[in-house]
């Protein structure tokens, strides 16, 4: 579930609106002295599930369709394409994983 957080410009609070269903519309205000002037903030939950979806995204089966399991190249390559996408995004630096002779 989404949780949005919004700074007031007037008292600098921050007020947090959870959202039940993605597609629902906020209109985001102070809870704290009712000013509806506020700014998006990100917060720490929200960019953490933006992360896992991320992640999500890059384990999904449907990537894989077409591969065959019995053909260990083939998931060795899957998975060396894996590691560059996740290693090269997180900032670990080149690992093992994509040196192409280290198997
Ligand atoms: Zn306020």
């Amino acid at each position: 579930m989404p949780i949005y957080e919004y700074r007031c410009d007037a008292c600098k609070k921050v007020s947090s609106f959870l959202l039940l269903r993605a597609s629902e519309e906020i209109e985001p205000y102070c809870k704290n002295c009712g000013n509806k002037l506020v700014t998006r903030i990100l917060s720490r939950v929200s960019v953490l599930k933006s992360e896992e979806k991320r992640i999500e995204r890059l384990l999904d089966p449907s990537r894989f369709s077409g591969l065959d399991e019995n053909d260990p190249a083939v998931i060795e390559k899957t998975m060396k394409k894996l590691g560059v996408e996740l290693g090269g995004e997180i900032g670990d630096g080149p690992g093992d994983y994509i040196n192409e002779g280290s198997f």
